[in-house]
């Protein structure tokens, strides 16, 4: 095996045994970002020979024994989404081509106070709108399982390199499902915090009460030295909540005996696909088997999800992204006639088709005559959403479901079909309404595609989704394969 698709804590391990150095793993990645980027396309930009002064400085620091923390000497990568002061930052979008923030996000700043080695900026879905990484304006990333495949999105730049080897762990956002549901499609492990958690400062806002900066990891181990690492109050963000610091790995080796995991019966319904819920049958059996006493339930709001989600969010993405008037951010378009034709022409250029369109379904949800049918409508139903959940956690635990309903898709298959393109995100969506923790694991198989779980835990309880989550992973493999180096070895699980 090749040191980049080990994991971090495998790494951290070695690290600490001085039988590696950080310029050798980061050597081992970069080999492999040479092999494999080019079909794959999950970065946006590399910052390589920064990477390269900052591990040998690890390497110092390694030898030494005197490392900054469980992070130093590890190459990450960030999506592009998250400023980092003096790195361009786009978003994936035209209308953020030259923009340098001359600041950095308090998320990706505690990863460089640990000393990680950030190896450069992950493509996206533009301004983390889409379920695919297609509606990117550079270029679409393609499944490493299958290049047919799309990783799904918007955080698939983030997910494919993870999963190719291309970086050991990632920093993605999520605003209705864009860190699970690519982690699930590439077959790694991906948690989206509770709201609060993890602060926004720094993250372009997309839908401002629904997005999280979370981890994405080849396990549920390393995504808890990742949290703990980047969670925490921040001044700067108003909605960041105070706390004492978690480690989140303290409860990892706890058993499952005395959880209980709650079915929802909506989720295993109509749309879902035979093979995956054969798949998370299988995997709520193994759960049983560890312990865990399995209750079926019901979240009869379910239905109103996404029509929630989307109003909501686009209300809110609408709001954000007036901002973009090309005087301040990005890109200047030739020509100053007068400023409304300067702002039509930056705007009609700079954004996307998919993009546009939430800006329209945003502005006409928010406008006087319909504010009160849709937006202040869809804000009832989250309040309503938000108690059946809290409901339904009086009674368990966890609620366990599919992360998406269906397998890859193909590429090109839902992009002229923005409907089918967000019924990708069914089964993601609830959770961001109520701002709670869920995490997706790999958990099969099918037609070669990775299949992910997910695990939705109470408010600020990511210590008890990520302990699921670790103990089934020990006693499976799913998370073990890999795309490349490895083979395709543990499809099977153990
Ligand atoms: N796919 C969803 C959307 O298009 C979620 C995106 C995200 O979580 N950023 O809005």
């Amino acid at each position: 095996m090749e040191l980049c698709d080990l994991t971090l804590h495998e790494i951290k391990d070695l690290f600490v045994k001085k039988e590696v150095l950080p310029s050798m793993v980061l050597a081992s990645v970069v080999r492999r970002i040479r092999e494999v980027e080019e079909s794959l396309g999950a970065y946006l930009a590399l910052d390589l020979e920064a990477a390269f002064a900052a591990a040998q400085a690890a390497d110092g620091r390694i030898k030494e024994g005197k490392a900054l923390g469980v992070l130093d000497g590890i190459p990450v990568a960030i999506k592009d989404n998250l400023c980092q002061a003096g790195k361009e930052t786009t978003c994936a979008s035209r209308i953020l081509q030259g923009f340098v923030p001359p600041y950095t996000a308090t998320a990706v700043q505690k990863l460089l106070d640990q000393g990680a080695l950030i190896l450069g900026r992950t493509n996206m879905d533009e301004f983390a709108m889409g379920s695919s990484t297609e509606n990117s304006a550079v270029k679409p990333t393609r499944n490493p399982w299958d290049p047919r495949w799309v990783p799904g999105g918007s955080s698939g730049g983030s997910a494919v390199a993870v999963a190719a080897g291309e970086a050991i762990a990632a920093l993605g956002s999520d605003t209705g499902g864009s860190i699970r549901q690519p982690a699930a499609f590439c077959g790694v492990t991906g948690l989206k915090p509770t709201y609060g958690l993890v602060s926004r400062y720094g993250l372009v806002a997309f839908a401002s009460s629904f997005d999280q900066i979370g981890p994405i990891t080849k396990d549920a181990e390393d995504c808890a030295l990742l949290l703990s690492a980047i969670a925490g109050f921040d001044p700067l963000d108003s909605t960041s909540v105070q706390g004492e610091a978690v480690d989140y790995t303290k409860d990892l080796e706890r058993e499952l005996t005395g959880r209980t995991l709650g079915l929802p019966r909506e989720y295993f319904g109509e749309g879902l696909d035979d093979e995956v819920r054969r798949i998370i049958m299988a995997a709520v059996a193994q759960l049983e088997e560890l312990g865990a006493r399995i209750v079926e339930l019901s979240l009869k709001l379910t239905e109103y999800a996404l029509p929630v989600y989307y109003l909501i969010s686009s209300a809110e993405a609408s709001s954000n992204l007036a901002r973009y008037d090309g005087i301040r951010y990005g890109r200047a378009v030739a020509g100053r006639e007068d400023l409304a034709t300067y702002y039509t022409r930056t705007r009609s250029e700079g954004f996307g088709p998919e993009v546009k369109r939430r800006i329209m379904l945003g502005t006409y949800a928010l406008s006087a005559g319909y504010y009160e049918a849709y937006y202040q409508k869809a804000q009832q139903v989250r309040t309503l959403i938000c108690r059946e959940f809290e409901e339904a956690f009086r009674a368990v635990d966890a609620i366990v479901t599919p992360t998406s309903p269906t397998l890859p898709f193909r590429a090109g298959e839902r992009l002229t079909d923005p409907l089918a393109m967000y019924l990708s995100d069914v089964c993601t969506v609830p959770v961001n309404i109520a701002g709670l923790p869920a995490l997706s694991v790999p958990c099969g198989f099918a037609q070669g595609a990775p299949v992910g779980m997910q695990i939705i835990g109470r408010p600020f309880a990511e210590a008890a989704i990520l302990q699921i989550a670790h103990q089934y992973q020990k006693v499976t493999a799913f998370h073990r394969a890999r795309p490349y180096g490895a083979g395709r070895g543990g499809q099977d699980g153990l």
